[in-house]
């Protein structure tokens, strides 16, 4: 496919917008590329190739579905908006491998669709633009909704996804990135500009690249209890551990028996909890689930 023919330029989205009267709803993240060679860059990233599977989210006029028809087996996209079904009919005319689902890809039965579209022994792999208002809710449904995904790779706001990428001590380290981590290793692969886009949304972007793990890192007794305790762990920032679990723990546990279980685990709760690793979590909310 000649580069002159991708649906991903400036000149072809906007003939595209202009054939059929499409206004963009800012309501629906609808920011679309318009550089192919970046969507190139993000199939790199995902490592897309003849024979994988692709599951899109938001395939609005179709720049990144076409080349991912192109250089994947067989595509399956679920687009919210209505409108643009009589657009993605023209624009993906030339391309027999491709499913559009009008659904919202929160309320889908995404396992029923991958195994009603792709071969049982498949690989398939989650690539998307994903639109911003909802990206960390659509994340966090594909962790933990068991699918049989390889990995997830999404152009997201850069700031979420340096949060859910990062590593103790940092700034953007907090409960998104224990949670992502929990389930995947996760990579910030690319920073994207805001030209890349038509309309340029007000915040810069990056491509997150999320490698399911067979198994969890770290050792966990109960997943909500641990996820909740890494939350209260983080709910003021600046405050040391030791006040965020008093404060989290008021109605079951007294200081003293914090500072028991503190020690138990050798950890000190003047620490931050930004300062704790995954492994040290999952030690210390072990310790508090017991009663
Ligand atoms: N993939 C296109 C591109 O890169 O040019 C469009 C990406 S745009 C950022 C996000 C797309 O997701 C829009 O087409 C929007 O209508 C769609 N969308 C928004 N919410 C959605 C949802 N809950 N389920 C499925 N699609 C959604």
């Amino acid at each position: 496919m000649s580069k002159e023919k991708a649906i991903a330029t400036p000149s072809k989205t906007k003939e595209y917008l202009n054939k059929y009267g499409f206004s963009f709803k800012k309501s629906l993240g609808q920011n679309f590329i318009i550089d192919v060679n970046i969507l190139k860059n993000i199939l790199k990233v995902a490592g897309v190739t003849e024979d994988i599977g692709v599951i899109e989210i938001g395939p609005g006029m179709g720049a990144l579905t076409e080349q991912l028809a192109i250089f994947a087996d067989r595509v399956i996209a679920f687009e919210i908006d209505q409108r643009l079904e009589t657009i993605l009919q023209d624009t993906l005319a030339d391309y027999d491998n491709i499913t559009i689902v009008f659904q919202d890809a929160l309320r889908s039965d995404l396992n029923a669709m991958i195994q009603q579209h792709f071969e049982p022994d498949q690989t398939i792999k989650l690539v998307a633009n994903l639109p911003y208002y909802v990206t960390t809710p659509i994340i966090m449904h594909l962790l933990m909704a068991e699918l049989p995904l390889e990995s997830i790779t999404v152009m997201i706001q850069k700031e979420v996804a340096e949060r859910m990428a990062a590593q103790p001590n940092s700034k953007s380290y907090g409960s998104l990135s224990i949670a992502v981590q929990y389930y995947t290793e996760a990579v910030n692969a690319l920073n994207v500009p805001k030209t890349a886009f038509m309309p340029q949304p007000n915040v810069d972007s990056a491509v997150l690249h999320l490698t399911y793990r067979k198994t969890p890192p770290v050792n966990v007794t109960d997943e909500v209890f641990f996820f909740d305790f890494v939350k209260a762990s983080f709910a003021q920032r600046r405050k040391t551990l030791r006040n965020n679990l008093a404060r989290y723990f008021k109605a079951d546990y007294d200081k003293e028996t914090i500072e028991q279980k503190l020690k138990l685990v050798e950890l000190n709760g003047d620490r931050r909890a930004e300062s704790l690793t995954m492994e040290e979590f999952a030690r210390l909310a072990n310790i508090f689930y017991q009663k």
